[in-house]
């Protein structure tokens, strides 16, 4: 009787400064990886974005420890989305997992994620259920604003958990914008979308790589690269600021005329002129949010540059024009 292959899983780490976590990340992937060995051989990809607290030396001796790793090194830091990105490129398997380090996201979403995959979906994503992490209420405001303003992104709040098959994977690699942010290209590269709901936990060694200001950042690339909706809001506010002046400059005028009582004149001018250029400073932040973006997109810069692959893998996988080493 003829055997189908198995197929093969490629987890993907996106790696900065995590010496703590990566061993009892592996263990805990290794068992998860043990009950699905009747199914599908797993392997990892480690995608060191310049650490320096000895994460690149624990990888280099894992990888030469163990036959299932791959590590991609980048030559600094370039960032959470740049180093997925690399992932993206260097992916060599059937199934790809993008996971965080950290231990966020739960190992033994794996299971639930591949039976939906055996069930022939392509884009399995970990919707984000409990958090058990800062800034709940910042998360949930972000997801409620993106997803009333980008109208293509479909109604799952997910991050970067998620399975991808590598038919999605092969569409992704097309996508050349560097302002990027990882769920709205999965949701643009995929049909249907299939949820399931794991709770997201805490960190488990150290602070967040990315920070609140990364955070920020990465919620204005979603809204800016997905919706036009902030610059509409852009004419909208200076169309209500218009109409109100011109309605409070109307009642100024009938004041005068009609009734005795002389307006103090400066303060109402004050709380005009304020209120402009208030109005306006932010209209002009809202649109420097795009030319900032735009300006990336122009340098056309690549998102990454690699020192070195770890791999024992023989491949003929082509390699990115950024990649010289
Ligand atoms: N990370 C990275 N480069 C960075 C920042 C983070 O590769 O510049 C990795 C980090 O090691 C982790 C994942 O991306 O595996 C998510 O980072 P973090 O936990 O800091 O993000 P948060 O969960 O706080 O959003
Ligand atoms: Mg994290």
């Amino acid at each position: 009787m003829k055997t189908t292959p198995k197929p093969h899983i490629e987890i993907v780490l996106p790696v900065f400064n995590e010496v703590q976590n990566i061993q009892p990340l592996l263990k805990q992937m290794d068992m998860v990886g043990q009950e699905l060995k009747a199914h599908a051989s797993i392997s990892y990809l480690f995608i060191d974005d310049g650490s320096h607290d000895g994460s690149s030396e624990l990888l280099y001796r894992l990888y030469r420890e163990r036959t299932d790793i791959r590590v991609v090194q980048l030559v600094h830091n370039f960032g959470h989305s740049s180093a997925l990105s690399a992932g993206l490129d260097h992916f060599e398997g059937d199934i790809a997992v993008f996971m965080d380090a950290d231990m966020q996201d739960a190992p033994e979403a794996l299971w639930e994620m591949f039976i939906q995959w055996q069930k022939g979906k392509k884009t399995v994503v970990a919707e984000r259920g409990q958090r058990k992490e800062k800034n709940t209420l910042l998360f949930k405001a972000f997801y409620f604003l993106l997803h009333q303003s980008a109208r293509s992104l479909p109604p799952i709040n997910f991050g970067t958990h998620c399975l991808l098959d590598k038919t999605v994977v092969n569409r992704m690699r097309q996508l050349k914008e560097r302002n990027r942010y990882f769920p709205g290209l999965v949701s643009f590269s995929s049909g249907e979308i299939t949820p399931v709901e794991i709770d997201r936990g805490a960190r488990a060694h150290g602070k967040s790589r990315v920070g609140l200001a990364g955070l920020i950042n990465l919620a204005l690339t979603a809204l800016v690269s997905f919706s036009s909706a902030p610059v509409k809001m852009v004419s909208f506010l200076g169309l209500l600021a218009a109409g109100g002046s011109l309605v409070a400059g109307i009642i100024f005028v009938c004041i005068r005329i009609f009734t005795d009582k002389a307006i103090p004149g400066w303060a109402s001018m004050m709380t005009a002129m304020a209120f402009g250029s208030g109005l306006q400073l932010l209209c002009l932040g809202i649109i420097g949010e795009y030319i900032a973006r735009i300006y990336d997109e122009v340098k056309q810069r690549p998102l990454y540059l690699v020192d070195k692959v770890l791999s024992k893998r023989a491949t003929g996988a082509k390699r990115p024009a950024s990649e010289v080493a």
